[in-house]
């Protein structure tokens, strides 16, 4: 058996059984998997397009993980199955780096500097390999209009009988024009039971409640609990005096994942005051923000732990 940390649990774990048998029944072409990050949107997704082309379904419908069309999902390499994800644009200036799917993940477009090797249009004109093509879309809330206007006729007749799957964190911010062509399905964090009960090894009791019920933090373990423990020693030494505080601020910027420091922080925090809290959350806003535009990083940590030792009344 795999560890939890190196495998997707893609196959041995169906967390939504429930969201899978819907798709079952559903004759469309296209889903919007909402839910809070990690809460297990992708494997869903994944799931969903192994669903579709497996070989030999269990009895009650659900991917058998082992034939040749289940394995080529699990190694990211199914012909019948295209991700399309977000690219960051880095402007000149003092402008926030921004993430986009642009209308070069679509068709062919001219001057088109986020080279995305297949295209969607590409992609479905050829026939399936095994039953069904599957087009996933991860963070559609990124799609630019002309990206978004480029997807309306495949997403409401797609060659083939393609499905696409898109995701995201936030269905509000999905253009409306995609959103009113795709079924719902709101993808919610587990209870701990049941995330429990998918789990060979038991996670430490701090783990599990920074999980809250979205798998996706159980799968990245090692990485949120260094960013647990870097948030501790950041928390203590800010109690210790000026100099300890710059000394882990330091320490903290060579590590930092934004990703996971950021909510790690927020958790270590969570039995502070109020007070403290909220102005600890607007350092670490303000920190975020400087890292985005590309101000210095080691002022910018200074300054976040000058912010944070005010923030605990030490200041
Ligand atoms: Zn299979």
């Amino acid at each position: 058996m795999t560890s939890p940390a190196a495998a997707p649990l893609l196959f041995e774990a169906v967390l939504h059984p429930e969201l899978l048998a819907e798709v079952r029944r559903y004759s469309g072409h296209a889903l919007l998997l909402s839910g809070p990050a990690r809460v297990g949107k992708q494997q869903l997704a994944l799931q969903i397009a192994a669903q579709e082309n497996c070989l030999h379904p269990h009895s009650d419908g659900f991917p058998c993980g082992r034939c040749a069309s289940c394995r080529a999902v699990l190694v990211g390499a199914h012909p019948d199955l295209l991700g399309v994800t977000p690219r960051t644009t880095t402007s000149t200036g003092k402008v926030a780096r921004r993430r986009i799917i642009p209308v070069g993940a679509i068709v062919e477009a001219r001057d088109d500097a986020h080279d995305y090797e297949q295209h969607v249009y590409q992609f479905l004109e050829l026939r399936p390999t095994y039953r069904r093509r599957v087009v996933l879309v991860e963070g559609a809330e990124y799609l630019n209009e002309q990206a978004a206007n480029a997807l309306l006729k495949l997403v409401e007749e797609p060659p083939h009988n393609a499905l696409f799957v898109f995701t995201t964190e936030d269905a509000s911010l999905v253009m409306p024009t995609i959103q009113s062509r795709c079924a719902r399905l709101n993808v919610s964090p587990l209870s701990d039971q049941r995330l429990l009960a998918a789990w060979p090894a038991a996670p430490d009791p701090e783990l599990l409640a920074m999980a809250a019920g979205r798998a996706g933090v159980l799968q990245e373990r090692d990485k949120v609990e260094a960013a647990l423990q870097d948030a501790r020693m950041l928390t203590e030494a800010l109690r210790s005096g000026p100099l300890s505080a710059l000394e882990a601020a330091e320490a903290l910027e060579k590590r930092f994942d934004t990703e996971w420091h950021p909510q790690a922080l927020r958790f270590v925090w969570r039995s502070e005051s109020p007070a403290v809290r909220a102005a600890s959350d607007t350092a670490l806003e303000r920190l975020l923000g400087a890292l985005e535009v590309y101000a210095s990083p080691s002022l910018s940590f200074q300054v976040f732990a000058l912010d944070l030792r005010a923030a605990f009344g030490e200041g």
